[in-house]
């Protein structure tokens, strides 16, 4: 039986192996996400799966050609990844892991670092925001493994003159919504986290950060209704957080995440994968 091999030709012994275990079927065309916990590959009945080249250290996502949400999430970023419709960008589409969850969050743009890398929060904002989210009880690998990430605008609009990143012109962000109407139907998401003033609006009316962090909002788009906890922007330019009343309000809506059903199913997933784990040892 032939096995799967990496389509960009990558020679790491990690992915080799892990590689090697999964069978093909047919000339289907396979994307390969590759784990370093090869327990899952070695589950895996149908080989659809996605390498992530960049990352193929970090964490994973396995799925089988049953999962129809997940394969529609995989076609979804393939065309995303292929998107050019805003000229005035600076850079390709900048895309998180084609995970399916109840949790979405929803950043921005990218700014330059992250166009650079590849991938959403990659730089100093995204070092703030991941220790929020490490204080309710979830890792960046984790988090980025757990939870889809979107984004208002998926590529980078570049410099100001003045200085800081352009803020994605209207025309840009209603080019790019449909991109984000189509992850919500797809995701179908209990828990909607956008972050900074532009993130949220693109499910309220907003004014100031004050009326709406810390507080638990209902949304709808594209037909699906979800919760939303607004956070601000992370970025060390915002200092909306260091003063009153968000140095109140941002440990109120991440406790409110934290509480969240949604969130709860996400980081109670080690302990759910362990215990299964330890029961499928015990029964063989
Ligand atoms: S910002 Fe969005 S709509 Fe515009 S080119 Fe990038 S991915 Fe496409």
């Amino acid at each position: 039986m032939p096995f799967a091999k990496c389509a960009m030709g990558c020679t790491s012994p990690l992915v080799r192996t892990a590689l090697s275990t999964v069978p093909v079927h047919g000339s289907t065309i396979l994307r390969v996400y590759v784990t370093h916990d090869r327990r899952f590959v070695r589950e895996l009945q149908v080989a659809i799966v996605w390498l992530d080249i960049r990352y193929h250290s970090a964490h994973v996502q396995v799925v089988s050609a049953m999962q129809r949400p997940q394969t529609t999430l995989l076609e979804h970023q393939d065309l995303l990844s292929h998107c050019r419709r805003c000229p005035r960008m600076q850079s390709v589409p900048v895309i998180g892991n084609p995970v399916v969850s109840g949790v979405l969050l929803v950043g921005q743009a990218p700014g330059p670092r992250e166009a650079a890398l590849g991938r959403p929060f990659a730089w100093t904002a995204g070092k703030m925001l991941f220790k929020w989210f490490g204080e309710i009880g979830i890792d960046e690998e984790a988090f980025r493994g757990r939870v889809y990430m979107a984004a208002v605008c998926r590529c980078f609009p570049g410099k100001r003159p003045a200085g800081g990143d352009r803020v994605p012109d209207p025309d840009e962000v209603a080019n790019c919504s449909s991109w984000l109407d189509a992850e919500i139907a797809i995701n179908k998401p209990k828990l909607v986290i956008p972050v900074g003033k532009l993130a949220i609006q693109q499910f309220m009316p907003v004014d100031k950060l004050d009326a709406v962090v810390g507080q638990l909002h209902k949304g709808k788009r594209n037909g699906v209704t979800f919760d939303l906890a607004p956070l601000p922007h992370p970025s060390g330019a915002s200092t909306w957080q260091h003063v009153q009343p968000g140095k109140t309000l941002l440990p109120r809506a991440l406790n409110l995440i934290a509480s969240h059903p949604a969130w709860k199913a996400i980081t109670t997933k080690d302990t759910k994968d362990t215990k299964e784990s330890r029961t499928k040892n015990e029964t063989r």
